[in-house]
């Protein structure tokens, strides 16, 4: 099989469910509107780095590792299922935050340290110095006779989104969905790249939609076909299907930037939770769902072709965000 060659843990159960969404698909004009429930990966309280942690936590096992490092801000969802992941499998976890030390712990940092993990906090720095002190943390950790794991090999983790798609699809066809679109979003762009080469490998069965949330289209774009020529070299396979051919990428939906709202997104989040009870939130998920419904009014996903919105988890975030939503 196509992951054989690759050690993997189960953290969770798959397939997670492909849901029907009547009261929002009516409030968006489209009536065949679905929604893939990542935020359901039963741990930790769900999202995709699941997904990814299954084939990095894998490799951690195979070598042997006894503690996990993980990099990100305090408020990262991978930080969070990777302290959860690690408490699972009764493993140690490091993990190292480029900010100072919060006043106090709420959303994710607060989980992380519930799970356990011993966070380190280096001070406001880029994403290329923090991997530098994760690197020399690693090292001295190896000095002191531990056996350590980085969390963050991209093509390794992307492989959880091949499977994705291959999951989703045939979910589609043993639910009678003629899925015709998905929509995805890219932030590092590993979610996105892995699902792009599944779609692919597949001979293209619908079209992705890929809604950035962090940076330019272009940048994205580049970063995708990378990650994609990077997947197919692991995997040794070759898709007939180009990227290009599989995939759009849209930039109108980031707003102000990473992690910043847009009334649009805010809106997202209400009109979500009022017509089907789904809790959204302001990084990821409201901008993708906003995507989603502005897609389907300009015509781009017409109202007569199934579409698939993907939930990608990050619900402790709105913990995080609540000044956004205080009623006025
Ligand atoms: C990390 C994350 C993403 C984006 O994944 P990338 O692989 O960085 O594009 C999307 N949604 C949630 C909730 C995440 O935590």
């Amino acid at each position: 099989m196509l992951f054989s060659r690759f050690p993997r843990v189960r953290l969770t159960e798959l397939p997670t469910p492909l849901q029907h969404l009547p009261r929002y698909g009516n409030l968006s004009g489209h009536p065949e509107l679905y929604i893939k429930r990542d935020d359901f990966l039963a741990l930790g309280m769900g999202g995709n780095k699941l997904r990814h942690l299954e084939f990095w936590l894998g490799a951690a096992y195979q070598q042997g590792a006894d503690v996990i490092v993980a990099c990100g801000r305090p408020e990262s969802n991978q930080c969070r299922l990777t302290a959860a992941a690690a408490a699972k499998l009764g493993l140690d976890c490091i993990l190292v935050h480029n900010t100072e030390p919060p006043t106090m712990l709420q959303g994710n940092i607060l989980l992380s340290h519930i799970f356990g993990a011993r966070s380190i906090y280096i001070g406001e720095t880029d994403e290329d110095d923090r991997h530098q002190q994760a690197l020399a943390l690693v090292e001295e950790l190896k000095r002191e006779g531990r056996k350590p794991y980085l969390i963050g090999d991209v093509a390794l983790g992307t492989l959880g989104y091949v499977n994705a798609a291959l999951e989703l699809h045939q979910q589609a066809l043993a639910q009678d969905i003629d899925l015709q679109h998905v929509v995805i979003v890219g932030a590092m762009g590993g979610t996105a790249s892995g699902f792009l080469f599944g779609t692919a490998l597949l001979g293209r069965p619908f079209h992705v939609h890929v809604i950035s949330v962090e940076y330019p289209k272009a940048q994205l774009w580049s970063i995708l076909e990378n990650n994609f020529a990077n997947v197919g070299r692991l995997l040794e396979q070759e898709p007939t299907a180009k990227l290009a051919d599989v995939a759009t990428v849209y930039e109108d939906y980031l707003g102000p930037g990473y992690a910043q709202p847009t009334p649009q997104s805010i809106q997202t989040v209400y009109d979500l939770a009022r017509t089907e009870g789904i809790l959204l939130e302001n990084v990821y998920t409201s901008k993708s769902v906003w995507g989603l419904r502005d897609l389907i009014a300009r015509g781009i996903i017409p109202d007569t072709e199934p579409v698939c919105v993907f939930h990608t988890g990050g619900g402790p975030a709105l913990f995080a965000q609540a000044e956004l939503f205080q009623p006025r």
